[in-house]
């Protein structure tokens, strides 16, 4: 089975097809201008000696303190994305002997301030959780991906050329 990624469960919550796609290593995400934005300031926080990404196996987490892992967006269009995207990587750390709450700050461009949502890993999460990931891998091991379907988000996505040009 493929190892699901906190990308992936973002993917499949945003479009199944992107999902499809990026599991099956058709990657263009060069051409996401968010996404460049992200990879350069990952970059800046690097040159600066305040790279706080933790990597465990194949999923990286913004922060983790004390009592919480903290994932940081910097819109809140996907909140649902979001929510299981820290939902995988809470349980990750749970396998690991780790438990922790998420919290998921939502940084707003131009309001100066954050929404923050917390999310706990109970037992009917983690029970939904391993469902979507079964969804998950049975959409991915498909032999084709699921035809693509114009919505408002398909101009910002990396694959709007590739999908719809
Ligand atoms: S362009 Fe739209 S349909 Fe195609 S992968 Fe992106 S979000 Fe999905």
């Amino acid at each position: 089975m493929t190892q699901i990624t906190g990308t992936l469960i973002n993917y499949y919550f945003h479009c199944k097809t992107q999902c499809w796609l990026h599991a099956n290593r058709i990657n263009l995400e060069d051409n996401s201008e968010d996404v460049r934005i992200g990879k350069i300031l990952h970059e800046l926080a690097d040159q600066k000696g305040k790279k706080t990404e933790i990597s465990i196996d194949n999923v990286k987490i913004d922060k983790l303190t004390k009592d919480y892992l903290i994932e940081v967006k910097k819109s809140d269009s996907a909140p649902e994305a979001v929510k299981w995207q820290v939902l995988l990587y809470l349980y990750k750390l749970k396998q690991k002997g780790v438990l922790k709450k998420g919290k998921i700050e939502f940084i707003e461009k131009k309001k100066q301030s954050k929404k923050i949502h917390y999310i706990e890993l109970d037992e009917e999460n983690e029970k939904e959780l391993m469902e979507v990931l079964a969804r998950i891998s049975e959409l991915i091991d498909a032999p084709k991906p699921p035809e693509a379907k114009f919505e408002n988000h398909c101009k910002k996505c990396a694959y709007y050329e590739y999908c719809f040009i």
